[in-house]
């Protein structure tokens, strides 16, 4: 599919869907339901798959995605998404739900970087960054285990200055071919 059909696709089936008053059954408000903020990956085949698992419907809770689920940096747009979650979306609990078989698992940062010389990103640009004092290989790479990520990610959340006390932080993996959830971390232990 080429560029221009993407987004025409969507413009014009944007068109009817708001015509039709479809969006009618999925009218909530900005509050979870279920008083609880999710952060997961961005992975494809979650997008439906994880809040029928969970049963979540439209309105039942905040979601946060990014690449692989984690928390890369206490101060980064995720920690500040649960925050704010937390203090002005009336989320009572956080859940980390990251999965098998992602694509940051594994991950290394040098073929991320072959990859973008061969589309044209330069030697000396990389240089710049790190002679800028920015790590580029620890920003690029991802985890080497899934439970251990969810667990740093889980303790990041926990810990966080900025925490309130009393909001449990769990931490989950999903099966991203059957939904299954497997318990890594029961925030309401401690
Ligand atoms: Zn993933």
């Amino acid at each position: 599919m080429n560029k221009s059909t993407i987004l025409n696709e969507i413009l014009e089936h944007n068109e009817n869907f708001v015509k039709n008053h479809e969006y009618e059954k999925y009218e909530t408000t900005k509050f979870p339901n279920k008083r609880m903020v999710i952060l997961t990956c961005m992975d494809t085949r979650l997008l439906e798959l994880l809040p029928k698992a969970l049963n979540m419907g439209n309105g039942d809770a905040k979601l946060i995605k990014d690449a692989g689920g984690l928390v890369s940096h206490p101060f980064g747009s995720v920690m500040r998404s649960i925050l704010i979650a937390v203090y002005e979306l009336q989320a009572q609990e956080v859940l980390v739900i990251a999965h098998y078989d992602c694509g940051m698992s594994g991950l290394k940062a040098e073929p991320v970087i072959e990859n973008m010389k061969e589309r044209g990103i330069t030697q000396e640009t990389i240089d710049t960054l790190i002679y800028s004092g920015i790590d580029i290989h620890q920003w690029l790479h991802g985890f080497d285990n899934v439970t251990e990520s969810v667990e740093h990610s889980v303790d990041i959340i926990k810990h966080h200055p900025l925490m309130p006390e009393g909001i449990p932080v769990h931490g989950l993996v999903i099966d991203p071919k059957t939904g299954k959830l497997d318990l890594v971390v029961d925030g309401y232990d401690n």
